[in-house]
């Protein structure tokens, strides 16, 4: 007999629901009783241990040596340890099945109206944004040159009794966003190009969810690591790629701080109005370019959403999930998503546009580059050039009634880009499906951190000018 036999003491007994397979007691028992399991148990889906006590001298040493507090117990005690039925403890389960949730709106909180301009970098005015928005939950990973809008959120967040988390990856940061969007809370991240890349799959989830989140992408050099000079590496990602499957998502492009401020705060209502994320796209100049920014007139007291799957009683039997396991059912799905695309479509196209309203020579771009076509502009209105510039806020949906008003009276079309055409093709592709007529396409591009320059816009449309 061992020295620790004791005869009259209990011999364990297991709960196999509540035994998670960890294999403790295998190792702690001296006599060989207990073996890995081979079954998966129905009730919990893990594979609990298996007990064979003919040679158990109840040393105790296994029970002992459980961290489950009601896996391996002293069977003495075995009473005490059988399942309990839940009504004991939370009264009658609801008989109805459906969803009982309360939809709680959100509430503007006026602003006041002599608050002083800040003059601040974009990713600043970017995350200032989404605080006014009311985003109190953000998840994030550094990468240049996004990573001070996260930095201004990590210091401010604690004391608005918000949550920054640094996530261990990308991959983690877009599914914390899933879980919190998920909840119906207002959810954030600052990135760049491939971190946004890390993202995919996990937007991908969030849009075939249904979940609301803000991506604030400031763009860098690619393909690969690149570098982080200012780009439009991700046009083509954000408009055409943002996951596997029928996958679309509003992209604002702003094109100065002050746009920062607004477009992200605008991000979250068009995140919340249509359940889907939103993609705020900026380029590494606007990320780090300072400028003047006058706040709103006011700030969002968020509300919450009768979908959501919030921890409180009313939300408790709502359930959100991508997965549609029936191919028809999928098919259905889909077909709900594309009617929501096609709203979004036809009412959140945005644009701006500077001397546009004669413009013979009509420059179009979003973004950093934007800012140099204007000079552009202004330089060749001086020379007598009627040029105007055509600003795509929404790059997608692609702001074509807006275009399409002004292309009958131009006679020349150029894009102007920091990428070898990925805005170009939204164009074209956005002019095909409309069957609009319009002059030929010319273009200004740079790539890999290098941005368009107003003398070079202007030579470029000089030298055609001159050629009439
Ligand atoms: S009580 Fe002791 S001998 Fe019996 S199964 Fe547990 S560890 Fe093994
Ligand atoms: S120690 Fe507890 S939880 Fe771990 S395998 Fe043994 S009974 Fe299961």
């Amino acid at each position: 007999m061992s020295p620790r036999a004791r005869p009259d003491a209990p011999h364990p007994h297991l709960t196999s629901a509540y035994c998670k397979g960890c294999g403790r007691c295998v190792d702690a028992c001296p006599k060989h009783c207990i073996e890995p399991g081979t079954a998966i148990d129905p009730l919990s889906g893990l594979v609990p241990v298996t007990l064979d006590l003919e040679a158990c001298t109840a040393c105790g040493l296994c029970y002992e040596a459980c961290p489950e507090p009601f896996g391996l117990h002293p069977d003495d005690e075995q009473h005490a340890w059988e399942l309990s039925d839940p009504k004991e403890h939370f009264g009658p389960r609801r008989e109805s099945s459906a969803p009982v949730a309360v939809d709680r709106p959100s509430r503007l909180i006026p602003l006041p109206s002599d608050l002083a301009p800040l003059i601040i970098k974009g990713t600043y005015a970017s995350a200032i944004g989404a605080l006014l928005a009311g985003c109190r939950h953000f998840f994030g990973y550094p990468i240049t040159p996004s990573t001070e809008g996260a930095e201004l959120m990590a210091k401010v967040l604690p004391g608005l009794e918000g949550v920054f988390v640094q996530a261990c990856s990308e991959v983690a940061t877009i599914n914390h966003m899933y879980g919190c969007g998920g909840a119906g809370l207002r959810t954030m991240t600052f990135t760049s190009s491939p971190g946004l890349s890390l993202m995919l799959e996990g937007v991908s989830y969030m849009i075939g969810a249904e979940v609301p989140g803000v991506i604030v992408n400031i763009m860098r050099g690619g393909p690969g690591l690149g570098n982080i000079g200012p780009a439009q590496s991700d046009i083509r990602l954000v408009c055409r790629g943002l996951g596997h499957g029928n996958t679309h998502a509003i992209v604002l492009a702003p094109a100065n701080p002050q746009e920062m401020l607004d477009l992200t705060m605008l991000a979250f209502d068009l995140a919340f109005a249509y359940r889907n994320p939103v993609v705020v796209l900026g380029d590494g100049y606007l990320g780090q370019v300072t400028g003047k920014v006058a706040l709103p007139d006011h700030l969002v007291e968020p509300g919450l959403p009768a979908w959501a799957v919030y921890g409180d009683r009313e939300h408790r039997r709502n359930l959100i999930s991508s997965i549609e396991l029936g191919e028809a059912d999928l098919e259905a799905r889909n077909l709900e998503l594309q009617a929501k695309y096609d709203r979004m479509t036809a009412n959140e196209q945005r644009s701006d546009s500077f001397r546009c309203e004669d413009a013979e020579v009509l420059l179009l771009a979003a973004n950093t580059p934007a800012r140099m076509a204007k000079a552009a502009v202004q330089r060749l209105r001086a020379q007598g050039v009627k040029a105007g510039l055509f600003r795509p806020v929404t790059l997608w949906p692609f702001p074509m009634d807006a275009l399409a008003a002004l292309l009958p009276q131009a006679r020349r079309l150029m894009v102007v880009e920091a990428s070898l055409g990925q805005l170009e093709d939204e164009l074209r592709l956005a002019l095909s499906h409309a069957g609009v007529a319009h002059p030929p396409i010319e273009h200004v591009q740079h790539t890999g951190g290098v941005l368009p320059q107003p003398d070079e816009i202007v030579q470029a449309v000089l030298r055609q000018e001159g050629a009439r």
